[in-house]
C-alpha cells in the first residue's frame, strides 16, 4: 500500500543526500507522491531531482517571498495541483546571545521562520483546492528546550515561532480543508550536526536519549508521511515530537 497516491507535493531543503528534505523526498516518492524539489541552488536541485526521480528541481532562497511564489507558482503548473508542501529548508548556528549580529539574527529569522511564513502563504491558493491537503514544517526539539546544542537562542526562536505560526494557520485553514502540522525533530544524523559533537559530548548525549541513537533523516522522514498522509486527517496545529525520547514534556 502506497500512502500518497496522486499526491502532488513540494519539498523544500532537499538540496543534500544525507538530510532530511533528501530523505522526505525519496519516501513521498516511494508512496506514489510526485514531488518538486526547492534548494538554494539551481544547478544542483535540478541534478538532485532527477537522481532521485523527482518531477523537477527548482531553486529558491526560501527567505525571499517573491522568489517563493515563483517557485510555488512554477511547481503548481508543473504538478497540475498542489496537495502537500513539507519546508525542510533551514539553518543553524551556535553562537552567545551578546555575539549574535543583527545580520545573523535577521538571516535565521528570515529563513527559518519566514521562510516557513513565505511557503505557507504562497501556497494556500492551490492547497485549497488540492485533495487531503497539508502542510508540514520542520520546526526543532530547539524551539521547546531553548537550543543549547549545535543551535542557540536565536535558532530556539525562529523554530518555536515556526510552532505558533502552525497552530495560527491550523486555526485559520481548518476551514478551508488544509491540514498544517509541524515535526520537531531531536538531533538527526545529517551535514548539520555529524562531527560537530566531539567524542565525549556525543557519548553525554547518547546517555540521555532513551531510544540510544541519533534519529536517521528516514526516522524523521516517516514522522512527516504520517502527517501528510490520510493517516493522520483528523490531526491539524500539532507538534510532532520526534527526539526518541530526550526531550519529554
Ligand atoms: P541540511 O542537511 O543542512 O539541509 C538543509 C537544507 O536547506 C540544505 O539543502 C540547504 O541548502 C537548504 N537551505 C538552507 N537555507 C536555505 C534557503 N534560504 N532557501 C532554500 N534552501 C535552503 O539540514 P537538515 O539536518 O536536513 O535539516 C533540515 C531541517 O530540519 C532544518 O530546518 C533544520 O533546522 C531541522 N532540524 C534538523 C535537526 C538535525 O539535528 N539535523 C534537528 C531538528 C531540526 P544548502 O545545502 O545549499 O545550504
Amino acid at each position: 500500500m502506497t500512502l500518497l497516491p496522486q499526491t502532488r507535493a513540494i519539498v523544500t531543503g532537499a538540496g543534500r543526500k544525507d538530510g532530511i528534505g533528501w530523505a522526505v523526498a525519496q519516501l513521498f516518492i516511494q508512496n506514489g507522491a510526485q514531488v518538486i524539489l526547492l534548494d538554494l541552488d539551481q544547478d544542483s536541485v535540478h541534478r538532485e531531482a532527477i537522481e532521485i526521480g523527482a518531477l523537477a528541481g527548482i531553486g529558491c532562497d526560501v527567505s525571499d517571498q517573491a522568489a517563493v511564489r515563483d517557485a510555488v507558482d512554477e511547481a503548481e503548473a508543473l504538478l497540475g495541483g498542489l496537495d502537500c508542501v513539507v519546508n525542510s529548508a533551514g539553518i543553524v548556528n551556535a553562537a552567545r546571545l551578546h555575539q549574535i549580529t543583527d545580520t545573523d539574527w535577521h538571516r535565521m529569522i528570515d529563513v527559518n521562520l519566514g521562510g516557513t511564513f513565505n511557503l505557507l502563504q504562497a501556497a494556500i491558493p492551490a492547497l485549497t483546492k488540492g485533495i487531503n491537503a497539508s502542510f508540514v514544517a520542520i520546526s526543532s526539539m530547539a524551539a521547546m528546550r531553548g537550543g543549547g546544542l549545535l543551535g542557540s537562542s536565536h535558532y530556539a526562536a525562529s523554530k518555536a515561532g515556526i510552532l505558533g505560526l502552525v497552530k495560527g494557520a491550523a486555526r485559520e485553514l481548518g476551514p478551508a480543508k488544509i491540514r498544517v502540522n509541524a515535526l520537531a525533530p531531536g538531533i538527526v544524523d545529517t551535514s548539520m550536526t555529524r562531527g560537530k559533537f566531539g567524542p565525549d559530548w556525543e557519548k553525554m548525549l547518547l546517555d540521555q536519549i532513551p531510544l540510544g541513537r541519533f534519529a536517521s533523516p528516514e526516522d524523521i522522514a516517516k514522522a512527516c508521511l504520517f502527517l501528510a498522509s490520510d493517516l493522520s486527517c483528523y490531526m491539524t496545529g500539532v507538534t510532532l515530537d520526534v527526539n526518541g525520547g530526550y526531550f519529554l514534556h
